[in-house]
């Protein structure tokens, strides 16, 4: 059975063009990027190369690029890194209520450390609110973070509005843009944004590599002892082949913004038109437009997630529930609760993400099965009807 693949906001496949850039510096570039030789020279170079092709993606210098394991280190690297270098200015940090678990659990963290964090509501569609975030500055907030784009619902954040604020109250913004990057076009000078985080499993290119960017002279305390790399901000010899793909996949992701952003946001778009045409009683969660081109987030009355999800399973479909993070758990989506869903609804929302290798057709076949399960579970349900 062929593999239709509807969860790209999980996880995405290495591009062909990325793994060939990698496979050199598994074994004929493995030098050390520390070491003085012509190999260690090779890997540097690669560093540099790659750290280039992020600063030229985001528009801002490639000093002011940090390489990290992942998109969650990154986001604590942020968080726990503004929180301990400026503890002296004070001890508050607002957020939002939607976030990752790298950023809320993060912020619990610092909770316990006795710092004060405030959590923004979101509206029905998922976004903040820029009075709320107003009013809840005091003279002791160190750090702005809200996300990007949400991961579940897809919501793109008004980003700039943030930054603005944040720079005439001199407050760091940080912005979790794991979702966003190869998305959605980004600024960070334009927009406001001193520290991003991303991960580059989200945008074709290899797992356990991240990268996190910090204007430059603000400074932020390592959490990791041991060697100078990263500027003395990371220990830990490079894994240059993973940022090496970073990179690639960094590049190739803006070389082709505009024809894959409307790829995505047509496909997107015919699949939302073509389930609310099909099936009755659906509801779609986000904003209609200001949210990922790839992303649909729709809820179907009467139906249990996990078991709308083992069907599409049987039929070769790949999508989530809610955030992978979170599979497992009985506890609705915390993201659908921030905007307001009913639990019996929340239950039954299905995250699709479409990716590259998606076509028509793999939509067609979506909707057909979704029209046939949905239909199934509803005659079983005590819950309809
Ligand atoms: C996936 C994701 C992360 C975590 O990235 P990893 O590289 O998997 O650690 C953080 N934030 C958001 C919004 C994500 O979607």
């Amino acid at each position: 059975m062929d593999i239709r693949y509807f969860d790209h906001a999980a996880t995405t496949a290495v591009k062909e063009e990325v793994l060939k850039e990698m496979l050199p510096y598994f074994s004929i570039n493995y030098g050390n990027a520390s070491s003085i030789y012509s190999i260690g020279r090779n890997s540097k170079r690669a560093l540099d190369n790659a750290r280039m092709q992020v600063a030229m993606a985001l528009n801002c210098s490639p000093k002011e690029i940090y390489f990290t394991g992942c998109g969650s280190e990154s986001d604590n690297i942020a968080l726990k890194g503004i929180a301990y270098a400026n503890k002296h200015k004070g001890n508050h940090i607002i957020t939002s209520k939607i976030e990752h678990p790298a950023i809320l659990n993060t912020c619990k963290t610092l909770e316990k450390e006795g710092f004060i964090v405030t959590y923004l509501n979101v509206d029905e569609n998922g976004f903040i609110s820029i009075d709320e975030l107003k009013a809840a500055i005091t003279n002791k907030t160190i750090l702005i973070s809200i996300m990007f784009a949400n991961n579940e619902i897809g919501t793109i954040q008004p980003i700039k509005e943030i930054g603005e604020i944040a720079r005439l109250k001199q407050i760091y913004f940080h912005t979790d843009a794991v979702q966003a990057v190869g998305n959605v076009k980004i600024d960070v000078k334009e927009m406001g944004i001193d520290l991003l985080s991303m991960s580059a499993h989200k945008f074709y290119g290899p797992k356990g590599v991240g990268a996190l960017y910090v204007k430059e002279g603000i400074n932020f305390n390592k959490l990791q002892d041991g060697g100078h790399q990263e500027k003395d901000k990371r220990a830990g010899t490079e894994n240059v082949a993973g940022i090496v793909g970073l990179g690639k996949a960094i590049e190739i992701a803006y070389r082709n913004f505009d024809k894959y952003n409307e790829k995505l946001t047509t496909l997107r778009d015919y699949y939302i038109s073509q389930v609310e045409k099909k099936i009755p009683e659906v509801k779609l969660n986000g904003d209609r437009t200001k949210r990922l081109p790839g992303n649909a987030n729709i809820s179907f009355k009467g139906i249990e997630g996990e078991s709308l999800l083992l069907n599409l399973d049987m039929k070769g479909i790949c999508a989530s529930s809610g955030s992978a993070c979170s599979t497992g758990s009985l506890n609705p989506s915390h993201v659908l609760m921030a905007i307001g869903l009913p639990h019996e609804i929340a239950h039954g929302s299905l995250r699709t993400t479409f990716g590259d290798e998606n076509t028509r057709e793999d939509i067609d076949y979506l909707v057909e099965s979704l029209v046939e399960i949905v239909a199934k579970l509803r005659d079983m349900s005590p819950m309809w009807k």
